[in-house]
């Protein structure tokens, strides 16, 4: 039975003053000048406030649930994209931190490569070949970016989960070359299986959805076999957001919050995932990207049909 009182409900009034930045606008924090960032179209930040807001969401949804510990060695998923390199960012700034507010984790990092997966089309195998030197780069450029700053960066293919043998993630080294691990990683055989089960999908969001399914498969055994219990993902609100629609929409609802939480534990291998991002937007992600001048890639863009899926509509 609807439980909304109709009573309660409010009338959603539109925006009339949308401020822009570098106007006469004020930041709401602070008072200062200059407004450097909008959100919401209605809140006005400048540099400084906006930094400490991403990092407050970013550091108060690890705090507050408590349940990563001090010390803990933790595995973080990285692909060089937004949210990944927001997220390598954040861990780095709150790891080197001098303060009582040191971020207090021992960081590794992980490079799942999804070219096979993000080059499939079902128009053939030309825009397979064409893209493919792109996400080769994508991954050179998201191990390189985690050894620059001092940490272990392991390495590993979408479609080496579909293996029979285990295949153990590889240790990216400095100066050393993405491709070699992936032919280390990858085989003919492993590629066509990972196609075919893409080839076989009814629509883009089951695609979609097959992919998102490996993949957070890859990760949590990867961890495993790494010796790690722990791992955190990029996935940020706008991600939580798509997973919601997108397995309410395919008739998976009841398995929506293992996907959505802050916390959840893989029933295979009992790794624990973390998603410290699942407060901060993508637009404000992008935002901090931008002040940093961070790079990142945009591989996941690159690849899918406009409108095809609700990642596509959203994203
Ligand atoms: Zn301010």
């Amino acid at each position: 039975m609807c439980s909304v009182n109709t009573d309660s409900l409010q009338e959603m009034i539109p925006i009339t003053t949308e401020i822009f930045p570098g106007t006469s606008a004020t930041c709401r924090k602070c008072g200062g000048t200059p407004v450097e960032v909008v959100l919401r179209k209605t809140d006005p930040y400048c540099r400084a406030c906006f930094l400490t807001y991403v990092t407050h969401k970013f550091r108060s949804c690890i705090g507050k649930h408590k349940l990563v510990p001090v010390g803990a060695e933790v595995l973080v998923c990285t692909s060089g994209g937004l949210a990944s390199s927001a997220l390598l960012h954040l861990v780095h700034e709150g790891v080197t931190l001098t303060s009582l507010k040191k971020l207090r984790v021992q960081p590794a990092f992980l490079h799942v490569d999804e070219r096979c997966a993000s080059a499939f089309s079902r128009q053939g195998e030309n825009a397979e070949q064409s893209s493919s030197s792109s996400f080769a780069g994508d991954a050179e450029y998201a191990c390189r970016a985690v050894v620059q700053l001092g940490y272990p960066c392991y390495y590993t293919t979408l479609e080496a989960i579909l293996s029979p043998v285990p295949i153990a993630p590889l240790l990216y080294k400095r100066g050393s070359s993405v491709e070699v691990l992936h032919q280390q990683s990858t085989s003919a055989v492993l590629q066509r299986h990972l196609q075919q089960l893409l080839t076989d999908c009814s629509s883009s969001t089951a695609r979609e959805s097959v992919v998102r399914v490996l993949l957070q498969r890859s990760l949590a055994v990867s961890c495993s076999r790494l010796g790690y219990t722990r791992l955190f993902a990029g996935h940020s609100a706008t991600q939580v957001a798509v997973t919601i629609l997108s397995d309410v929409a395919e008739g998976r609802g009841a398995h929506t919050a293992q996907h959505v939480n802050f916390r959840h534990v893989d029933s295979d291998s009992g790794v624990e995932v973390f998603r410290p991002l699942r407060e901060v937007l993508e637009d404000e992600l992008l935002h901090y990207l931008t002040i940093n001048d961070i790079p990142y890639t945009r591989q996941k863009h690159t690849v899918r049909q406009p409108l095809w899926s609700i990642p596509c509509l959203l994203l």
